[in-house]
Order: structure tokens, then C-alpha cells, then sequence
């Protein structure tokens, strides 16, 4: 067979070797061309929430396919996307009351960043810079690489990226620190919003922060009038243990990003919400102060219908009760780790799942994470390692047995290769 031409995502193609063919998903499953069954222990990149190929949710995708597939989004609606809207609206923390829609996370985050920047500068006082926390991750665009922690993923690209605030980490015991300095921050320049991953920085390293000082970020942000980002693109939609992250913190944030999870996994879409306020600086018969961003596929009608589809599943089916069956299955599984000298750091928020290899270089280019990789590939589990951070974050419908197979490859691998 002639070489491949396609050029895969965060992937080192020198190093790589054959990428693997899949030709069906069911639940927590994928199977290979050749018959094969991976256990997806990752939810494929942290998309899929009630497993692969729901029939509720393929079953809407196939009526609306046939119904409407697509149309212009700027001076035309649809039903798909207004009831999506309004029953997003009815689950998102209260006071949140516009929808835009998008198409990935990263387009998610930067239409939250413009709407920010939109909203100061038509209510007539431009800020114009960022904070964030230290490690974050919100895409792969300029402007998310921007807001993002900076190092191997985007140094390429440095002369590109435009400044911002970065605060440390709430580290266990430190967290005073972070809120020190994002009160600084917020002293020393007119900042237009803080952006945060609520509870879990996902690429980062699976890093975890108690709701409290989510609660502490949000108190700063209304003193200091900061317009406060929650990027739930990972943690939306079940994977903290309650459909968003913020309401562990009983929160809202002014703008709240949602991708990933919002079909359920099956199809690219994503949304932005925002306060009343935000929309109505942008609303005016100026058509300068219009909301300048669009992409071919905003809405498309068939992921909305998807989108819909997840929520009928979440109210029909026992999911909050699965989130909490599996909360406890990865945390009776990870507390046998503790013993292990192999492994430090041993945190869980919700159905994810953390620990790091005690080794010594652990950072996202090293060895141990492709050794890793390819160790639970050969046992037929997909596991993505973030440098020595291993992570089990699973669709909710994986089972016990599924896990115990998942947790004894990892504490095979750290005697494989620690
Ligand atoms: N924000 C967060 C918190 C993410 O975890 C990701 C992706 O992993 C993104 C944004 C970017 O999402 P996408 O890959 O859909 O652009």
C-alpha cells in the first residue's frame, strides 16, 4: 500500500509508526479494521459522554440528516438549534441568557475572548488584556495558543502570540499565592477578562484545584469588575460529576465555553454563552459594534439535533447516577495505588482520574509518555499519557470490568518501565 497522506494531529510522524485503522465504536469501545477491541478509556480525546454511537443520539443524526443538512446561519434560523439554545440555557448556571454557536473548543474560547473585548470596548471603556492560570490549555489557535501555557506545544509559533497575565497554579497548600497574585493582576492593569478551566486543567497534566478557590476566582473577578471565562470544553457536561464544573462552586461565570461533550462525542459543535449585559454592548443600530464572528458551519443543524439529542439522554437515563457509580469505581481503583512507590500524585475530581509516574523526567516530550502509549495499545486500551501523567477519563458507560483491565495495565506499565 502507498504511504498515507494525511498529516495526523499531535503527531510526530518520524516516530510514530501506522496509525490505527478503526472501522467501528460501540459504548466504551473501538474496533479495529482487523477485528480488534480497544477499550477507549479516554473517551477519545474527552468527547464521548454515554458512549460510542448512542442510538438515541444516531437515531436524531439520521432523521435531521434527512430533514435539513445545512444553512447559512446569519439571517436564518432553525428548530435544532432553538431548542438547543434555550434548553442549554435551562441547564447552564442561572443568569446566563445568550447563545452563540461554533464548532470546536478552541473556536469556542476565542469567540469568548471577542465578546469580552467586544463588551469593553462598546460600553466605552477598551481593556484589552487577559489573565489566565498557569497551565492551561483552550486549542490550538493563535488565540488560544496565546492564552494558553506556553512551551513545546506552541514555541514555533511564539512570535505570534499576543502577552497575557499568567497566575500560578493553586498548588495544595499554596493556593493563597494564586489568589494573591490574580488580585495584583487585577490591581496593576484593567484587565478584560480572566479565562479558567473550572476544577481540572485537562492537557495541562490533569492538574486538580478545590471549588473553593474557583469560588475565590469569581469573587475577585466581580470586585475588580473582570469578566470572568469559565472553558468547560472539557469539563462540561458530566466529567466533574455534575453537568457543569462551575456549579460545584455554585458559580456562574459571565462567558462559559462548551464543546466536546455537547453531542454526546458524535459530531463537531460547540457554544458560547454569555450575561444579558455582553450581548446587549454588542446590541445597537451602530453596525460597527456588530458581533464580527462567524464560521461556514455555525449551527449546523444536524450536530444542534445531535446536541438535543444528548439532553433528551441526560434527562431519560440515570446519568447522574452512572457519574456517581463511576466516581467510585476509578476511586477504589486508584486508592490501590497509593501504596506504590512508582506513583505520586494520586488526584481524582468527579470521573477523571489521575497519578503520575515517579519518574524523573516527566515532561510532555519525554520518552516515557509514547513507551507508555504504546505498552497499552499492545493490551488493546487507549490511554493518551500527558508526559509521565497518566489519566483514565471514561465514557460513562464503561464498566467495572473494563476498568480493573485499564488499572492493571497502568501498575504493569510502571513495573515496565519505572
Ligand atoms: N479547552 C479545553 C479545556 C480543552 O481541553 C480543549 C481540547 O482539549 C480545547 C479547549 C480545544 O478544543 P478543540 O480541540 O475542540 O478545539
Amino acid at each position: 500500500m502507498t504511504p498515507s497522506p494525511i498529516w495526523h494531529p499531535f503527531t510526530q510522524h518520524a516516530l510514530a509508526g501506522p496509525m490505527t485503522p478503526v472501522a467501528s465504536a460501540k459504548d466504551a469501545y473501538l474496533y479495529t479494521a482487523d477485528g480488534h477491541r480497544i477499550i477507549d478509556a479516554i473517551s477519545s480525546w474527552w468527547v464521548v459522554t454515554h458512549g460510542h454511537c448512542h442510538p438515541h443520539i444516531v437515531a436524531a443524526i439520521k432523521a435531521q440528516a434527512e430533514r435539513l443538512d445545512q444553512v447559512i446561519f446569519a439571517g436564518h434560523t432553525h428548530d435544532p438549534a432553538e431548542a438547543l439554545a434555550r434548553r442549554l440555557l435551562e441547564r447552564a448556571p442561572d443568569g446566563l441568557a445568550y447563545v452563540f454557536f461554533s464548532d470546536s473548543g478552541s473556536t469556542s474560547v476565542e469567540v469568548a475572548l471577542k465578546m469580552a473585548l467586544g463588551f469593553w470596548r462598546h460600553s466605552g471603556e477598551p481593556r484589552e488584556h487577559i489573565a489566565v492560570l498557569q497551565h492551561g490549555y483552550h486549542g490550538d489557535t493563535i488565540g488560544t495558543m496565546s492564552v494558553g501555557e506556553r512551551g513545546a506545544f506552541n514555541a514555533a509559533y511564539e512570535p505570534l502570540l499576543f502577552n497575557v497575565a499568567s497566575v500560578p497554579f493553586p498548588t495544595p497548600g499554596a493556593e493563597q499565592t494564586t489568589i494573591d497574585a490574580l488580585e495584583s493582576v487585577f490591581k496593576e492593569q484593567a484587565t478584560a477578562a480572566f479565562l479558567v478551566e473550572p476544577l481540572v486543567l485537562g492537557a495541562g497534566g490533569m492538574l486538580m484545584y478545590p471549588a473553593r478557590i474557583l469560588s475565590e476566582f469569581a469573587r475577585l473577578c466581580r470586585h475588580y469588575r473582570v469578566l470572568f471565562i469559565a472553558d468547560e470544553v472539557m469539563t462540561g457536561f458530566g466529567r466533574t460529576g455534575r453537568l457543569f464544573a462551575c456549579e460545584h462552586a455554585r458559580i456562574t461565570p459571565d462567558i462559559l465555553c462548551l464543546a466536546k461533550g455537547i453531542t454526546g462525542g458524535a459530531l463537531p459543535l460547540a457554544a458560547t454563552l454569555c450575561r444579558p449585559e455582553i450581548f446587549a454592548a454588542h446590541y445597537s443600530t451602530d453596525r460597527a459594534r456588530t458581533f464580527f464572528h462567524s464560521s461556514s458551519y455555525t449551527a449546523n443543524p444536524i450536530a444542534c439535533a445531535a446536541a438535543c439529542a444528548n439532553l433528551d439522554v441526560w434527562e431519560r437515563e440515570p446519568v447522574m447516577g452512572r457519574l456517581a457509580a463511576i466516581e467510585q469505581m476509578q476511586r477504589s481503583r486508584l486508592a490501590a495505588f497509593a501504596a506504590n512507590p512508582r506513583f505520586r500524585s494520586l488526584r481524582q475530581t468527579g470521573t477523571i482520574a489521575a497519578m503520575d509516574l515517579a519518574v524523573s523526567d516527566g515532561g510532555y516530550l519525554a520518552n516515557v509518555s509514547p513507551r507508555l502509549y504504546a505498552f497499552f495499545q499492545k493490551r488493546g486500551l487507549l490511554l493518551r499519557p500527558l508526559g509521565n501523567t497518566i489519566y483514565v477519563l471514561p465514557p460513562y458507560c464503561i464498566t467495572g470490568a473494563d476498568l480493573d483491565e485499564v488499572y492493571a495495565a497502568i501498575a504493569e506499565a510502571a513495573e515496565d518501565i519505572v
